[in-house]
C-alpha cells in the first residue's frame, strides 16, 4: 500500500466514529466521549508503520487487540493476549498467590481468570473457594463441589490438613 492508500483507510476508518450509550458513557455530559474502534487503530497503525514509527505502531497494534485488561489496584493491564478474554502470563489463575490473591484454578476453563478474593487465614484461597473441594478423583480429576458431601473426601481432607 503506498502512503495514500494508507491515510484514506484512516479517514474511512474514522468515518464509522459515532457516539453509542453504553456502560463507558454515562448521564452527564463530562462523562461522554466517543469510542474509537478496533479498525480505526489498526489504521492508524498501518499509517504509523508506513511513516517509520515503529514504537508507535507497536502501541497502536497492543490497543487494538486482544489485550489482558486484568485490573489490579488502579491499574489495567494492556499486555497483548493470544485471544479474546485470556489473561496474559502474570495473570494466569496459577498466578493469584504470588500477587496475594486466592490460588483457586477453575479446571477446564476456556477462559480462565485469576480470583482476585484475598486468601482466607490459614490457607491459600478465599473463603468462597475454599468451599470447594480439593480432592482428585480416581479418573484424576479434581472434585470441586462446594461443600463436598462425600465423606471420604473430607476423611481425605482432615487426614491432609493434620499433614
Ligand atoms: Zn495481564
Ligand atoms: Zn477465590
Ligand atoms: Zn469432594
Amino acid at each position: 500500500m503506498d502512503e495514500s492508500d494508507v491515510i484514506d483507510r484512516v479517514l474511512q476508518e474514522a468515518a464509522d466514529l459515532t457516539p453509542t450509550p453504553g456502560f463507558v458513557n454515562g448521564d452527564t455530559y463530562s462523562q461522554w466521549y466517543v469510542e474509537t474502534s478496533v479498525g480505526l487503530l489498526k489504521a492508524l497503525a498501518g499509517l504509523a508503520a508506513a511513516r517509520g514509527q515503529l514504537a508507535l505502531t507497536e502501541r497502536l497494534e497492543r490497543f487494538a487487540g486482544p489485550m489482558c485488561f486484568e485490573v489490579t489496584g488502579d491499574k489495567v493491564c494492556v499486555a497483548m493476549v493470544r485471544a479474546e478474554g485470556m489473561p496474559c502470563s502474570k495473570h494466569a489463575p496459577e498466578n493469584g498467590p504470588t500477587l496475594g490473591f486466592c490460588a483457586y484454578v477453575a479446571p477446564h476453563d476456556e477462559q480462565p481468570r485469576m480470583c482476585k478474593g484475598a486468601p482466607k487465614e490459614g490457607t491459600d484461597r478465599c473463603a468462597e473457594h475454599e468451599a470447594h473441594c480439593r480432592i482428585v478423583k480416581k479418573n484424576g480429576k479434581v472434585c470441586g463441589n462446594w461443600n463436598c458431601p462425600s465423606p471420604a473426601h473430607r476423611k481425605a481432607r482432615q487426614a491432609a490438613a493434620r499433614h
